[in-house]
């Protein structure tokens, strides 16, 4: 692999524009009234964590996170509570609102939002549970169901949510006299260029400066993995499938009024009610549509109507109410559309920079991102405050750790557009006949419960503690 650290567009060049990024006192996106638990346990409680973030002259150690979404908070709060100096930057102009329902599943992810002091939290944000939803026919009649713990695993929070959560919780770290980490959003990273003893950073907004480690907590479409690492094709690989997901208008309310999935051969339009937004002003229903397509989609990632277009294209001549929940898509402002894809990056550190969450290891569906994420971020900075004058020995040790497991809870996604879209009408048959059969069923919620618990963490976690039970019916002992 190509080893490169800086990027073709603006290498070195320095910008001097006034910073219009607003800082972490802004609290972009804030929620006045989150109260944040605080931290308890996990290897920032250890008494000498201050010093982690120290080089031998007293100076804080400094990092550069881009991402403020879940992988790039988390870290934030754990290198804060090693005496880390956190710099994180988003390209959003503040918190990002969209994004529907993502799951914890098991002891290992549970464990780690308790060791950060936020499981109670997103407990009481959680969704409640996912939804039980019904796979119909054109006529509407129910031809098997999905149990609600399928999509919920043990605990579901809107993404939203969790991002905004995992913000709060990071500037909270900072009460203890710990360096708060400071948030730029509406500004992207447009260069990276090794210096002598760290990494000099450009953006398109803050002038340029030198931080002693970068990471690329910046999802499937990574910037930093672009410019450190190579271009996107040659990490991401497109599984055949496209997802997209959009709130619905008031008016088509009607539609959602039970979770229901039509299939037929190559899609899936599903619609349903995540009862947490139940209160929000103008919230209906959501519609949840996954289709097959091998065509790599070449337009830009941001723009709606060719997005809108795309998937109007792919539900033309669709049965049931399709056609009728398609349209509702015009009046969408947000909308959340990928294809189904996953990451895969021979090495996560090159240099003095290192991915982490969706950039390293991503899969768009069905792969356990978020709780992957989560602990991703805690493994990560555990290992940079064990060897903080290497952080080489640290990367290398963060991903021998992980990769394992995020490679299983990524093959786990690996079937999810082929799950939901069957290509055929008798794969359509089969997975109906599947989820009809509790003996079947119950293997596939096993199987996910066994991908997301299979890290044991047991060098990372403090003596006093053990993996988190879960709460569930399955025995973890
Ligand atoms: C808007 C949105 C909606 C999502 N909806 C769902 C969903 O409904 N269901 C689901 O399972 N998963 C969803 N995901 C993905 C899920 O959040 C991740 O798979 C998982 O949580 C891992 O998180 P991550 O922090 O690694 O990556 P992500 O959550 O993808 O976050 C990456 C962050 O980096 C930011 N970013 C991107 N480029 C740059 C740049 N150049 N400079 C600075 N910042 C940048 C993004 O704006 C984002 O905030 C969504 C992600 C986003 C961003």
């Amino acid at each position: 692999m190509t080893r490169r650290t800086a990027t073709p567009h603006g290498r070195g060049r320095e910008t001097h524009e006034t910073s219009r990024a607003q800082t972490a006192g802004a609290s972009p996106g804030a929620d006045p009234d989150a109260r944040l638990a605080e931290a308890d346990g996990g290897p920032g409680d250890r008494s000498e964590s201050r010093s982690h973030g120290e080089s031998d002259g007293g100076r804080k150690r400094t990092v550069l996170i881009s991402g403020a979404s879940v992988a790039g908070p988390a870290l934030a709060y754990w290198l804060c509570r090693h005496g880390y100096r956190s710099t994180v930057v988003e390209v959003a102009p503040a918190l990002r609102d969209g994004g529907f329902a993502v799951d914890f599943r098991g002891a290992a992810h549970l464990t780690v939002l308790e060791c950060m002091g936020i499981l109670d939290e997103i407990r009481r944000h959680s969704t409640g549970g996912g939804s039980a939803m019904s796979f119909i026919d054109e006529r509407g009649r129910q031809l098997a169901s999905l149990p609600p713990e399928f999509a919920g695993g043990d605990l579901e929070i809107l993404r939203s949510d969790l991002a905004r959560i995992l913000y709060h919780h990071s500037l909270a770290a900072a009460a203890d006299g710990h360096p708060a980490p400071e948030y730029l959003f509406d500004d992207t990273i447009t260069s990276l260029t090794p210096a002598p003893d760290g990494v000099h950073a450009t953006f398109a907004r803050t002038p340029s400066r030198t931080f002693d480690l970068v990471i690329g907590a910046d999802g499937l479409h990574s910037t930093v993995r672009r410019l450190a690492f190579g271009p996107e094709r040659d990490f991401v690989s497109h599984l055949g499938y496209y997802v997209a997901a959009w709130d619905l208008p008031e008016s088509a309310g009607h539609l959602a009024a039970q979770a229901v999935g039509y299939s037929e051969p190559g899609r899936i339009a599903t619609v349903g009610r995540t009862p947490r937004r139940s209160a929000d002003p103008g919230y209906a229903g959501e519609a949840f549509c996954v289709f097959a397509s091998d065509e790599e989609l070449t337009h830009d990632r941001r723009d709606l109507p060719a997005h809108k277009e795309a998937i109007a294209r792919a539900y033309a001549g669709a049965g049931w109410r399709t056609p009728e929940l398609i349209d509702t898509l015009r009046a969408a402002d947000e909308l959340y559309f990928d294809s189904i894809s996953r990451v895969d990056v021979p090495c996560w550190s090159t240099g003095r920079i290192a991915l982490l969450g969706d950039a390293a290891y991503g899969a768009t569906l069905g792969g356990m991102g978020t709780g992957s994420a989560i602990i991703g971020a805690y493994v990560l900075a555990a290992e940079l405050a064990a060897s903080p004058d290497d952080h080489s020995a640290a990367f290398t040790r963060y991903e021998r750790r992980l990769r394992p497991y995020v490679t299983q809870c990524q093959e786990g996604g690996r079937g999810a557009g082929a799950f939901f879209a069957p290509t055929t009408q008798e794969a359509i048959d089969a997975r109906n006949a599947a989820l009809n059969d509790p003996a079947a069923r119950a293997a596939m919620l096993q199987q996910g419960h066994d991908l997301s618990t299979a890290i044991t963490l047991d060098d990372h976690l403090p003596a006093e503690r053990t993996l988190h039970p879960t709460g569930t019916a399955i025995d973890l002992t």
